[in-house]
């Protein structure tokens, strides 16, 4: 039975639900409830860095790169089975123009860039790194400008490589599950809902379960506003009128390309698109990432990835080294999001990538309403916290806990002879969810131990573990926020129907619903990449 609960907060991206995790472990009452699935919009579409923020220090960004760079430090700290340092390659090819543009632009006095050189890369590391310093420090950076000592195939125009190091979180969506957990675990008058419709009726919230149809009705004391780039449309059903958000549209390609993975060799790529724009690469598992674009977008249901910003992308890695190509064949899936960020004015990239907490009271609302504008996945704990401290003084409670040199879930302790599941299992459910494959390993055994089909390296117990523990309750919710199945070679048609299968046994949902949800997935080239098109077409 949901509580009423003193806290209501709107939207289950990494900014809601590191607010939710901060006001449960300080004892607040509050329930988190999000009309899709959780972590479904600019948060599952990140390009996985966790990063100070390099060229932030362009725009003059400094407390945002000190507190970025503090926050990725603590991440590789505290989850090191999800956040794992990345040494990220910059090839370079002047090594002293620019840097007077450069500086110049760091002053303020032009807004134009140039290409990057060797000595405004320098000197911007050296300061990056004097940030970053503090707690867990990462390795220095390095250049080389021996051609012989290059990475192999990059173009001859190329001066210079430097190298330096951020973080990546490998899998962002197993992060937000594990803050969902803990603060699902302080007992119940934390809960969170996904899936779910809303309304308001006077001061009064209600809200409506999408699949079983269940109500609930709660009259919070705060409203926090954590939707991303719907905040200002939520404000508006909340009775208000705000501008607070800029949307900025962004995609990545997913490669599968074996030659091109093992020329990473573990290592990103941040390199010029030939323009002067900087394009980021890096391994995702087997797959590589490549991005992003920026469009503007006002539409925040904007999902499509335009033949525009496709082309760009490939162009642009296919151009990294000049002995291995890329086209569309090695698309196996995509990602889009929009970047919530503040409105202001400039250019989409050199738009400000740092958060603000807006307090409003609008008519018709006793309570007040908080809206966290901007952020990045990077800085998600320290935005939640300030969150939590504002809506802490609005119900009169103190901190009793920080967040900041908190463990999480995963990164326990555990015993991994513990697990009473073949070597080759228990071997992967350590990498995927680290100490919580205690929890999923008992759902991997018997029936459970089978693989899906099409996607041997899950087991159905994993799936169930999703639906069971991580809340899943859509195809959708399973292929790209549950499970890591769109990458690899790409998902399969069978994969689905067991997916279905055992979606409807654990939810029972109609399968007929669900058959609905496959042909949806199957038609999306987010999920299917353009790979599946062109063997569709031969076929
Ligand atoms: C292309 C791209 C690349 C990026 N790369 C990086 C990176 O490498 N590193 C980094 O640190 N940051 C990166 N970011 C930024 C980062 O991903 C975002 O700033 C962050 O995820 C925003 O989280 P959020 O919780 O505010 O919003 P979102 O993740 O968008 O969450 C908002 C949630 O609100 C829900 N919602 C919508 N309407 C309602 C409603 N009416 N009621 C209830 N819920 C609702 C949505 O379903 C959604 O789940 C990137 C962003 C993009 C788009």
């Amino acid at each position: 039975m949901l509580q009423e609960p003193d806290v209501l907060i709107l939207g289950g991206g990494v900014n809601g639900v590191a607010t939710l995790r901060d006001l449960a472990l300080n004892g607040v009452s509050c329930v988190l409830i999000d009309t899709h699935d959780f972590c479904q919009g600019a948060s599952s579409a990140s390009s996985r860095m966790a990063h100070g923020g390099l060229r932030y220090l362009e725009g003059r960004e400094f407390r945002l790169v000190a507190e970025s760079a503090r926050e990725r430090n603590r991440l590789i700290a505290h989850a090191g089975h999800l956040v794992k340092p990345l040494e990220i390659v910059v090839p370079l090819e002047h090594l002293l123009g620019g840097f007077a543009r450069a500086v110049l632009r760091f002053l303020g006095f032009t807004r134009f860039g140039g290409p990057l050189s060797l000595a405004a890369l320098e000197g911007a590391l050296r300061l990056y790194e004097a940030f970053g310093r503090r707690e867990h420090p990462l390795p220095n950076h390095k250049t080389v400008l021996r051609r012989a000592h290059f990475p192999k195939g990059l173009r001859p125009q190329t001066r210079a490589v430097a190298a330096y190091f951020d973080g990546q979180i490998t899998q962002p969506e197993g992060l937000m599950f594990e803050m969902l957990r803990e603060a699902m675990g302080q007992g119940p008058r934390v809960a969170a809902l996904n899936h779910v419709n809303w309304h308001k009726d006077g001061d009064t919230i209600i809200i409506t379960d999408r699949f079983d149809a269940t109500q609930y009705r709660m009259t919070p004391k705060v409203i926090v506003n954590a939707t991303g780039a719907w905040i200002d449309d939520v404000n508006a059903k909340l009775g208000g009128k705000t501008q607070y958000l800029r949307g900025v549209k962004g995609a990545h390609l997913v490669l599968d390309h074996s030659a091109l993975h093992q020329r990473m060799a573990g290592r990103a790529f941040y390199f010029d698109d030939g323009t002067g724009r900087m394009i980021i690469t890096l391994p995702v598992g087997e797959n590589i990432l490549v991005g992003t674009t920026e469009v503007e977008t006002k539409d925040a249901e904007d999902r499509a990835i335009s033949e525009i910003e496709i082309a760009y992308l490939l162009r642009a890695i296919d151009g990294l080294f000049t002995d291995i190509s890329v086209d569309r064949s090695h698309i196996v899936s995509m990602t889009t999001g929009i970047r919530p960020l503040r409105d202001g004015g400039g250019s989409a990239t050199s738009a400000a990538r740092d958060h603000a907490l807006e307090e409003d009271r609008f008519p018709g609302c006793a309570a007040p309403v908080l809206s966290l504008v901007g952020g990045k996945w990077t800085t998600f704990r320290a935005f939640g916290e300030e969150a939590a401290d504002r809506v802490l003084k609005r119900i009169g409670r103190t901190r009793t806990m920080s967040t900041a040199q908190r463990t999480y879930p995963g990164a326990a302790p555990f015993a991994r002879n513990a697990l009473t599941v073949p070597k080759e299992i228990a071997t992967r459910l350590v990498a995927r969810y680290g100490a919580l494959a205690q929890e999923v390993a008992p759902l991997c055994v018997g029936p459970g131990s089978m693989a899906l089909a099409g996607a041997p390296s899950y087991c159905r117990g994993e799936i169930i573990w999703a639906i069971r523990a991580r809340a899943a309750c859509c195809i959708e919710d399973l292929v790209l926020r549950r499970t890591q199945l769109s990458l690899g070679h790409g998902l399969q048609r069978e994969t689905l129907y067991d997916l279905a299968e055992i979606l409807a046994q654990e939810t029972r949902r109609d399968p007929k619903d669900l058959a609905a949800e496959i042909t949806a997935v199957l038609e999306d080239p987010r999920l299917m990449g353009t790979r599946a098109q062109l063997q569709e077409n031969v076929a």
